[in-house]
């Protein structure tokens, strides 16, 4: 690897210790991740404007001679103005900088540039305020526009990528063999890093940037694929196909749809190879992932070998553990829960049931992998709502004993491509199918001016016998929120609801609390639940069939559909009132979406389209380094690419230990924690 490209970035002229640490504040230490800070966009100064047709209070850009500069003015605060006039020839117009004298001192009376800055004023009298500019001699007029923090000014940064991109180029490199690039149509990665700073034109900052992009993508497949097969080399509990589960499925209260059976088979047929299976099971929500789960459950029983359930929450943990009960004990399949609530005393007497193998399946929160807890023979972990457990929290789960089987759940369905990134490490099974019967959920966005007559409905759909969720927004440890939801209890008990058996749910409460208050509505002793988001994942009361969200404005498109699954699940009709005043454009799509479609990967897909991908789950949530150049909602094709390069690559050399692969295996490692490869 070259060396001066990896000096301190103070190495640089006219970088000293405060542009030094304002450089680390962007994460750039050295130059070389100072020539991969990549512009967010370009500035083109080729299409400026008279100053007469400049938009007020939007950014143009001018073409300006400066005229007269002006002293600069001290104000009150230590808050330096400089002022200059300057001409279009035609119109004058007032240049305003602020606190920046030497950037106001480069520019010279008499001299022309282009400027790019927010005009203000009115149509007689126009600013532009702390303009970025050039010289209108510069021979490259497309200048980039980087992602910046405050101090660091456009041209800072591009002086220092300027000598940055020299040393670079003395000292080039290349990470993909020559052949690839000609396969695949790619511009050499010294092109592409001189141009993406320095485009000669709008071509070469696009071919520069699919060449990046391909980089980033390359190495995110690469990475995920090397994951998946570092976790296949171990063995795991092999299982016994011709153990059956037909009397389990004889003696359920329903029939499985065939999506269902289809994914139980793909499932078992994994258990019984003798590498552990990395499996995704996605459905939407209430398409009945936990009966797949007990079924699996099951043939791991009949095979003599434990499993674990884990759930995010403890709500959600006892209602596995409830249902789990109900569909295996009949068979002899013993089942425990294990969640972080008991008693230290139940803890330990629990544990060593397990430890002794007197229990089939264990189901509960994280706690039931945590490294105190030894299991007799594990051999399938199931986390259920996957989307809560990370990259790293998979990593970990591998490490377990003997390295079990491992099926994640979940009820986020995302689009393909995404899912492939996010879920590289895993195979993929889809229930595409929701149980027969099942119909849709009518879904109503009114302003809060219509909430009395909301609740009209819900009254008459609780004489009728049936069951509500009122959900409030709460953002977690906030005591105003709390209370707001409170007060909001006590206001319906005494007005809309008055007469009907309320009760509130949120994740402040006590475990113990919690679940008495689940256990009275799944018991029909309540009929309309008040409550938070701790609804959200799972929970599972065919007999409740309307929803209202409050504030839906503070929900984002796939957390309304997940939880608007909580109805519709029994053979009645079910609706979702959403209720917001905001009439924002965002707002307004969202609750347009959220009307005229029940399709989860609908959903998710425009959840994607409005949100972008660095958002979707949040990176802390599902651990993935971060992409900084591509932007997988509009890269479907580049990802494709990428995804049958690295398959070819791992093909030909699945350590990637090959000379010519040596440059791109640093760089992914790079890219990914090196431990998950390792
Ligand atoms: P999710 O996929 O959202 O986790 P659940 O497993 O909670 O869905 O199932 C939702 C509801 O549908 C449960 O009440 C479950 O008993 C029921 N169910 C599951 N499979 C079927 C089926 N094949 N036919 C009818 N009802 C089913
Ligand atoms: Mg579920």
């Amino acid at each position: 690897m070259p060396s001066k490209l990896f000096c301190e970035i103070e190495y640089l002229k006219g970088v000293g210790t405060a542009r030094g640490e304002k450089y680390r504040k962007l994460g750039i230490t050295t130059p070389y991740e100072l020539v991969y800070h990549i512009p967010r966009a370009y500035l083109d100064y080729r299409c400026y404007v008279p100053v007469q047709q400049s938009v007020l209070n939007e950014y143009n850009v001018l073409k300006l001679t400066i005229f007269r500069k002006m002293s600069p003015q001290r104000v009150r605060g230590g808050l330096i103005i400089c002022k200059a006039v300057a001409t279009d020839g035609i119109d004058d117009i007032l240049v305003v900088v602020y606190n920046n004298v030497y950037g106001f001192n480069a520019l010279k009376e008499g001299e022309t540039y282009y400027m790019y800055g927010k005009v203000t004023g009115n149509f007689l009298r126009k600013e532009i305020t702390s303009p970025v500019y050039i010289r209108a001699d510069e021979s490259v007029l497309i200048q980039p526009v980087y992602p910046l923090t405050q101090g660091l000014s456009v041209n800072m940064v591009r002086t220092n990528m300027k000598q940055a991109v020299q040393i670079m180029k003395s000292e080039p490199f290349e990470t993909l063999p020559e052949e690839l690039l000609r396969r695949y149509n790619l511009c050499p990665l010294m092109y592409a890093l001189e141009n993406i700073h320095f485009p000669a034109s709008e071509e070469s900052a696009e071919i520069s940037r699919q060449r990046l992009a391909f980089d980033e993508l390359l190495k995110l497949q690469l990475g995920m694929s090397m994951m998946k097969s570092r976790s296949r080399k171990s063995t795991a509990y092999r299982m016994d196909g011709s153990v059956s589960v037909e009397s389990f499925r004889k003696k359920l209260p329903f029939e499985l749809t065939e999506a269902q059976n289809k994914a139980i088979d793909e499932i078992i047929s994994d258990l019984c190879r003798d590498v552990p299976m990395n499996r995704l099971l996605q459905g939407d929500v209430g398409s009945g992932k936990t009966a797949v789960a007990s079924a699996v459950c099951y043939f791991c029983a009949k095979n003599g070998v434990q499993s674990a359930l884990m759930a995010p929450t403890e709500i959600l943990a006892m209602q596995h553990y409830k249902t789990l009960t109900e569909f295996l004990e009949p068979f002899g399949v013993k089942v425990c829960l294990l969640t972080g609530s008991l008693t230290a005393k139940k803890k330990t007497a629990l544990k060593e049931q397990i430890a002794t193998g007197e229990f089939d399946v264990v189901v509960g929160t994280h706690a039931i992998i945590q490294k105190d807890v030894e299991y007799k023979s594990l051999g399938l972990v199931i986390t259920d709502e996957q989307h809560r457990f990370g990259v790293a929290q998979r990593a970990k789960l591998a490490e377990k004993g003997g390295t079990p089987h491992k099926l994640v759940m979940s009820a986020t369905p995302i689009p393909r491509t995404l899912a492939l990134i996010i879920y590289g490490d895993l195979d993929i099974s889809v229930i595409n199918q929701l149980p027969k019967g099942r119909k849709p959920i009518n879904t109503y966005a009114v302003t809060g001016k219509l909430r009395h007559r909301a609740f009209g409905f819900v009254r008459e759909r609780l004489d009728e016998g049936r069951q509500a969720y009122v959900v409030c927004p709460m953002i977690e440890d906030s005591e105003s929120d709390l209370l707001a939801v409170k007060s909001y209890a006590e206001k319906a008990e005494q007005e809309d609801l008055k007469g009907y058996t309320i009760a509130l749910l949120h994740g402040k409460m006590k475990s113990a609390e919690k679940e008495k208050v689940m256990k009275r509505f799944r018991d029909g002793e309540i009929q309309v639940l008040i409550c938070t988001t701790v609804v959200e994942v799972g929970v599972d009361v065919p007999n409740a069939v309307v929803m209202v969200i409050e504030n839906a404005e503070r929900f984002g498109l796939s957390q309304l559909h997940q939880l608007r699954g909580r109805v519709g699940r029994g053979q009645w009709e079910s609706t979702c009132i959403l209720i917001t005043d905001n009439t924002g454009e965002e707002c307004v799509r969202r609750m347009k979406i959220m009307s005229s479609t029940n399709d989860g990967f609908k959903i998710s897909e425009e959840d994607l389209k409005m949100r972008g991908p660095g958002d979707f789950f949040g990176s802390a949530q599902h651990g993935l380094p971060p992409l900084k150049i591509a932007d997988i909602a509009c890269n479907t094709e580049l990802m494709n690419m990428a995804q049958s390069c690295a398959r070819e690559l791992l093909e030909a050399d699945p350590t990637l230990s090959r000379p010519e692969h040596k440059a791109l295996k640093t760089d992914t490692m790079r890219l990914f924690n090196k431990e998950i490869i390792g």
